[in-house]
């Protein structure tokens, strides 16, 4: 019997929560862990990554198989982001191979080699240098080229020689096939691409938070920056990270959605004087992974990206940033359910770097923290330079009459804008033309026939929308419940919203931005362009429009139907509403105009828009931790959510049950009866979940290892497609 020698442990993208044994791929190879390599699995032959070296493997000599190729000549990660993978796999509970697969470009998970491209760049050549002008005498282009490259010793890509030659292309062939000119590749640039530009002097108290982080640049520590909006937080970012480059480290900078905010990115390249790496899923997949190795090589110094760039690989990380920490978009809803912004605290801890949390209106669950001494709280109370904060004002919509959805003090408002040539922004949080399309002889609504939903009308396509599912329907104009024609709209969203102005204000100019008057790639930059430049007078939108803007102009904001989500089953509504209504607000009065904001209520003595007209969210914060506190709700406890679904209505239920038999919970855990969903039925499938709790981490997370391995190895988990959401922050 030969002697299996030592094996490598191998992630491979596979739906089980184990790595795999593979012999070296010859005798004496020697690879070291975060290298990619071909292995063959199940009669293919995929991508791995080897995670460690053992003496010995479990399996059977005549069982192991060998390696089969070798991707990368040194490892894609350091063993310090391998551990943070590690980590996640075991907080999320979640397949390790699948953790490598949201953590790596798709590009990466192929075969390809981690090779940056270099652009091509050309230069002269010893002869080209010394050739005599003369020889141009007739080919003016070919001279303006030469004389162009006699100035740039190192060489010019495409992109500059298109500013500076005429007719390049063609005279760049000419002096090739003379042996004048060679062309080399250059790898990309990040660093040092135009002079900085430097921002505006910061106040005491930005200056006072920039100092606290950059003074803790060599140890963990978490900072909760919470700075009301406008108040200047971007520019402490800058001031920091412009530090912080000048010590050669990297930033990596995660933020909501970079589609939102093109404004962003452009302001840090501008102020830093270097182009940014940007990641996010909406990259073409070759260019993604380019922008990631470029990051991972440490040519990038600055780093911005979604969600999963929390994983990209930093050789000098100096700091993390997470501007508007609160937004429910850094927790991924399916698959890996992981939340970027506590990946961020656990891999700066792990690196000893420190992390800002930005936001006006942080998550509880970070106030706690705060005030519990465990972040440091920095605080930027006012807006900056003139600017002041947007006068808050309640509409009883109880007494007021409407028309068309708005109420008298708003249509004034708008018009007094409209004079002043001043823009507003109208804000209702609902696309398309109206919630449901139903009968007004017999009550018949339109449902979807997938989901536990009402179909909602888009009149700009004239169709029935699921917004829960692709459900795509005709509008019918016969009432299949009592064959009347007494069909229409109920209810309104922004598309209705939009006419209504439109009706209200004829000679105003409207722009709408929500999913659908941003589907078209470039609409929604085209849209924001004609705000700033001062191409429009409303903006009508749903959140969209509330992330990040800065529109100097907006000087009224109106928030059509605040009451949407206030008495929501979600024990997070109100929390998310008060947030939204914030942020929205505070596009109100940005610069030196001051800023209104009309919120129409039904609800106008509910605390949330007391708290609003104070501009208080920490009064407001304060009432909903009391109330989390004495439900036990986070951040008083710890929840997981086991979720099952299937097209059958009884199986997630029964599943879900037997899941509970299974479960040995300790006494610190509880775990609640299982229930059908909230919306049990989406996307045709019938929807259950079971929820756990448990004050502290530590049982709870060890109960759920065991339970899911329990779980996974159980026969009737293939009889319905199931998940384990970890600090879910969603129970629908
Ligand atoms: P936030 O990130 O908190 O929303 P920003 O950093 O975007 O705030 O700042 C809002 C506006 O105020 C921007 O136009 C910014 O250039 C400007 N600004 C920021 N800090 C100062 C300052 N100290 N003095 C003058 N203007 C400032
Ligand atoms: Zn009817
Ligand atoms: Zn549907």
């Amino acid at each position: 019997m030969s002697s299996s020698g030592p094996v490598y442990q191998v992630v491979v993208p596979s739906p089980l929560y184990r790595f795999f044994d593979y012999l070296a791929p010859a005798e004496g190879v020697v690879l070291r862990p975060g290298t990619r390599v071909r292995v063959p699995f199940g009669g293919r032959t995929i991508t791995g990554v080897v995670v460690g070296r053992a003496e010995r493997s479990e399996l059977p000599p005549n069982r192991l198989k060998r390696i089969a190729a070798i991707l990368d000549d040194v490892p894609l990660w350091p063993e310090n982001l391998l551990a943070l993978l590690a980590w996640v796999a075991d907080y999320y509970h979640h397949p390790i191979g699948e953790v490598f697969a949201t953590a790596l470009p798709a590009w990466l998970r192929q075969s390809h080699r981690a090779e940056i491209r270099g652009a091509p760049n050309w230069r002269l050549t010893n002869t080209g240098r010394s050739a005599d002008p003369e020889a141009f005498r007739r080919a003016p282009a070919q001279r303006q080229l030469w004389q162009t490259l006699v100035d740039a010793p190192d060489g010019l890509d495409a992109a500059v020689l298109s500013t500076r030659a005429t007719r390049w292309r063609t005279a760049l062939r000419a002096l090739e096939k003379r042996g004048w000119v060679e062309r080399h590749e250059q790898l990309p640039r990040y660093r040092a691409i135009a002079a900085p530009r430097p921002g505006p002097g910061l106040n005491p108290d930005q200056r006072a938070s920039a100092e606290a982080v950059f003074n803790s640049r060599h140890e963990y520590r978490t900072f909760l920056l919470h700075g009301v909006t406008a108040s200047g937080k971007t520019e402490v970012y800058l001031s920091i990270i412009e530090r912080l480059l000048a010590d050669d480290r990297q930033a990596l900078v995660l933020v909501p959605e970079i589609g939102l905010t093109p404004q962003l990115v452009a302001r840090f390249e501008e102020r830093l004087g270097i182009r940014a790496a940007v990641l996010h899923s909406a990259l073409p997949e070759a260019e993604r992974a380019q922008t990631w190795l470029a990051a991972a090589a440490g040519l990038a110094p600055v780093v911005i990206g979604t969600r999963s760039a929390a994983f990209v690989p930093l050789p000098r990380l100096g700091i993390v940033i997470v501007d508007e920490e609160h937004d429910p978009s850094f927790k991924q809803q399916d698959g890996l359910r992981y939340s970027a912004r506590d990946v961020a605290l656990v891999r700066a801890a792990r690196e000893k770097i420190p992390v800002v949390l930005g936001s006006a209106t942080p998550a509880l669950e970070s106030l706690r923290h705060a005030r519990e001494g465990k972040y440091r709280l920095l605080n930027l109370p006012g807006r900056t330079g003139n600017a002041a904060l947007p006068d808050v004002v309640r509409l009883d919509m109880r007494r007021l009459a409407s028309a068309d959805g708005l109420s008298a003090p708003l249509r004034e408002a708008i018009a007094a804008r409209l004079v002043r040539g001043e823009q507003s922004l109208i804000f209702l949080n609902r696309r398309g033309f109206a919630p449901a399309w139903m009968c007004h002889a017999c009550g018949w609504v339109a449902i979807c026939p997938r989901c536990d939903a009402r179909l909602t009308y888009h009149r700009g396509r004239n169709r029935l929308l699921c917004h829960h599912c692709s459900t795509d329907q005709p509008v019918m104009t016969r009432c299949p419940g009592c064959a009347g024609e007494a069909l229409r709209p109920l209810g309104a969203g922004t598309e209705r919203l939009e006419t209504a102005l439109a009706r209200t204000f004829p000679k105003a100019r409207l722009v709408r931005i929500d999913r659908d008057s941003t589907r078209r790639r470039g609409a929604l930059e085209a849209s924001l362009a004609s705000i700033h430049s001062g191409e429009a007078d409303i903006l009508v939108g749903t959140q969209m429009l509330a992330k990040g803007h800065d529109f100097p102009n907006v000087t009224l904001v109106g928030i059509v139907n605040a009451d949407q989500g206030l008495y929501a089953p979600d024990f997070r509504a109100e929390e998310r509403l008060m947030q939204t209504i914030l942020q929205v607000s505070g596009r109100a009065g940005r610069a030196d105009k001051p800023g209104q904001v009309l919120i129409q209520t039904w609800h106008p003595e509910h605390p949330l828009f007391d708290a609003l007209a104070r501009h208080d969210y920490d009064a407001f914060a304060d009432y909903l931790l009391n109330e989390r506190q004495a439900q036990q709700y986070p951040p008083y406890s710890h929840l997981a959510l086991l979720r099952a679904e299937s097209p059958a209505q009884s199986a997630p239920l029964q599943f879900l049950k037997l899941a509970r038999q299974l479960a040995n919970s300790p006494e610190d855990v509880t775990l609640f009866d299982p229930l059908p969903s909230p919306m049990e039925r989406r996307a045709g499938r019938y929807r259950a979940q079971l929820l756990v709790q448990a004050t502290e981490r530590k049982p709870l997370h060890r109960f759920l290892d065991a339970w899911v391995r329990a779980l996974s190895e159980a026969r009737e988990a293939r009889r319905v497609r199931w998940s384990l959401d970890v600090d879910p922050i969603d129970l629908s």
